[in-house]
């Protein structure tokens, strides 16, 4: 039997409707999750703006709700009635590369959502459903959360493991200097977590309410890239050293320069952000082989982070409402999209 849900679906660029979805039931090897919150994140942004014009969608990878039915046969820690949070795709703890951990690269995820096998359907629409009230998922992208938790700040555990899985990259010592550059959502979510990795947390961004949220969020120093020579900001505050890692939330050049002008030696760069257009980094080999610096990239997240991230929001060790524009319902899914792609704001977050 058919399960009607109310879904946001971007029917074409800058179009999204709402409609009511025949879902499926779980099938063996599924979870039915009633979705209650869906954040709006870039990648949902992309298929809005129509750099990825794939239509009609229904996607939404960052979703808290409650475990509504167990599908038949499947064996799984949740039981009817625990809150989740969802992280997107999946993986498919097969290949190579989930065997190492690295799930956000299983190639054999990627090859069941270009043959549509991940909500694919008969009607047309693809995605993932996290924007629908239902959706029937693999609940090994699902991890439990405390009850007492609201859905809007509990759809924020991807964005957080997303900055989990950068920072444990890093390898953050305790009283380490992270320096963070772009305040927005995604910076703030890596200021999150690198203090509560214990490090001494600095942000960069042009803009002073963004340098403003991100101090109240914990960071402990703000550094302005207009206000003069951005090592030299750094150094004044820093015991006259440069970071020890530097975390690119914003995909634009002039944040890549500036983290290689803030990386100290033997330090390293993570290239959080991706960027659009991807404009090439030019680097003298010189200064990566006589500094000894390294420069890496993240993306997205593998199992451990995902649980880990439910953890500290569902502990009260991190508290991600700095990362939260604002709840906006379903119907107005609309207007959501029309806030949420604008420069200036943090999370929209769709409620259902
Ligand atoms: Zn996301
Ligand atoms: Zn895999």
């Amino acid at each position: 039997m058919a399960i009607k849900s109310r879904a946001a679906v971007i029917v074409e660029k800058e179009h999204v409707e709402v409609r009511e979805l025949d879902m499926a039931e779980p099938g063996p090897g599924q979870v039915l999750v009633r979705q209650k919150a869906c954040a709006l994140c870039t990648l949902e942004q992309r298929f809005f703006t129509g750099v990825f014009p794939k239509y009609p969608g229904c996607w939404g990878h960052e979703v808290s709700g409650v475990v509504e039915a167990i599908g038949p046969g499947t064996i799984t820690p949740l039981k009817v009635g625990d809150h989740v949070a969802r992280g997107g795709g999946s993986a498919c703890d097969q290949c190579y590369d989930c065997a190492m951990g690295y799930d956000s690269m299983c190639w054999i995820e990627k090859e069941r959502l270009a043959r549509q096998q991940v909500g694919g359907r008969a009607d047309g629409i693809t995605g993932i459903f996290g924007m629908s009230q239902y959706a029937s998922v693999d609940p090994h992208n699902l991890v439990k959360m405390a009850d007492h938790v609201p859905f809007v700040e509990a759809a924020l555990v991807e964005p957080i493991a997303c900055a989990v899985n950068a920072v444990d990259k890093l390898e953050v010592e305790l009283g380490q200097t992270v320096v963070i550059i772009g305040a927005g959502a995604m910076g703030l979510a890596n200021v999150l977590v690198c203090k509560a990795r214990g490090a001494f947390v600095v942000v960069s961004d042009l803009d002073a309410q963004r340098r403003e949220r991100a101090l109240k969020a914990g960071a402990h120093a703000a550094l302005d890239p207009s206000a003069g020579d951005i090592a030299e900001q750094l150094n004044a505050i820093n015991d006259g050293r440069l970071a020890d890692a530097v975390i690119v939330a914003i995909g634009v050049k002039p944040a890549n320069d500036d983290a290689l002008k803030l990386v100290a030696s033997c330090g390293k760069v993570m290239l959080f952000a991706s960027a659009h257009p991807g404009v090439p980094i030019s680097i003298d080999p010189n200064i990566v082989h006589r500094s000894g610096i390294w420069i890496t990239g993240s993306t997205s997240k593998n199992r451990k982070s995902l649980m880990r991230a439910s953890l500290l929001i569902s502990r009260g060790i991190i508290d991600v409402k700095p990362m939260i524009e604002e709840a906006m319902p379903i119907d107005q899914a609309q207007q959501a999209f029309e806030r949420a792609v604008q420069p200036d704001t943090y999370r929209i977050v769709i409620t259902m």
